[in-house]
């Protein structure tokens, strides 16, 4: 069964000035992990937004589990832990489940939410009280409330310290073993590496890459290729002679090139006298995230 399904999904705003979401396809099945990874600005949040029914498409369709957003979120289908709403302060944690309990007209999972978020200490607690991380945590307890099919998450993570965000995740897996399918929003690379199975790159309001961690880590066929040289000169001229567009940094005897056809590099290096200890190495997530969104800023 599908989970998400967005066609065509565009939003503009200041009458088309602004192209926040320019056009996203996305097909999300039931039980998938997925991270929405992105530069400041790309469109993830207006595109979970329009996830959840909270603003309409200028343009294109959602459905989730089928349904439009805001009648699977009356069912108690879908949830979300957002960047921006408040917590009633005033009220224990405690107090504050058992009141965003009773507005729910399917039944909740009550109280034991807490312990599902890692909270279940500060039941008593006052919400002003709380810190950043556990505030953070409270909404996430309520996101579990009624026992959703999917969890929209909007960097949830966002204020945790290294060990908050951490057990966070834990959690988090634990919710996913049950088979919710969760969707995520996040700036942290290491928490999509980590977490999701698969991983969808927004930039400029589109869809820039989308599959599983290591395919996107590999969508770049830039390698690094790396050796130590005993002879710069001859190096640098057989380089430029095969290779002239290559950018080549040679310190203290090593040579580090970024280069796309890295097999061609590395045989004509080996062919040189005085290199040795080849070293050929994949992007990293981060890198492949730069290459990937670095030139498509948001239009405007
Ligand atoms: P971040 O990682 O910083 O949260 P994001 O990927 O979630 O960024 P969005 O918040 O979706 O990005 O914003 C996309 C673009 O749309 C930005 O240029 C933003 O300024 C603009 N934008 C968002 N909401 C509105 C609005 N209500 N009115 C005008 N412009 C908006």
């Amino acid at each position: 069964m599908t989970a998400v399904q967005l066609n065509n999904l565009i939003k503009h705003f200041k009458r088309g000035k602004i192209k926040a979401v320019n056009g996203i396809d996305l097909t999300i099945e039931e039980g998938e992990i997925v991270a929405l990874l992105g530069p400041n600005g790309a469109g993830k949040t207006t595109t979970l937004d329009m996830v959840l029914g909270l603003t309409e498409p200028t343009q294109g369709t959602v459905q989730i589990i089928g349904k439009k957003p805001r009648q699977a979120i009356d069912e108690g289908l879908v949830s979300a832990v957002l960047q921006t709403g408040g917590l009633l302060h005033d009220l224990k944690v405690g107090e504050v489940v058992d009141y965003v309990a009773s507005n729910y007209r399917t039944p909740t999972l009550g109280r034991a939410v807490l312990e599902r978020a890692g909270i279940e200490d500060l039941a008593d607690r006052k919400v002003s009280l709380c810190s950043g991380g556990e505030q953070q945590r409270l909404k996430f307890a309520l996101s579990l409330l009624p026992n959703p099919d999917l969890l929209v998450l909007d960097e949830p993570t966002a204020g945790m310290d290294v060990n908050a965000r951490r057990s966070f995740w834990a959690n988090m897996q634990e919710e996913a073993r049950e088979g919710r399918t969760v969707i995520f929003a996040t700036h942290y690379l290491e928490e999509a590496q980590s977490f999701a199975e698969r991983v969808v790159l927004v930039a400029g309001g589109k869809v820039v890459a989308d599959g599983p961690m290591v395919e996107v880590r590999h969508h770049t066929d830039i390698r690094l290729v790396s050796a130590h040289v005993e002879n710069e000169r001859a190096v640098r001229d057989q380089i430029g002679q095969h290779f002239p567009d290559l950018e080549v940094t040679i310190h203290n005897d090593l040579l580090e090139v970024k280069s796309p056809s890295s097999d061609e590099l590395a045989r004509l290096l080996l062919s040189i006298e005085g290199v040795s200890g080849l070293e050929i190495s994949a992007p990293s997530l981060e890198d492949a995230f730069v290459d990937l969104t670095g030139d498509k800023e948001v239009q405007s």
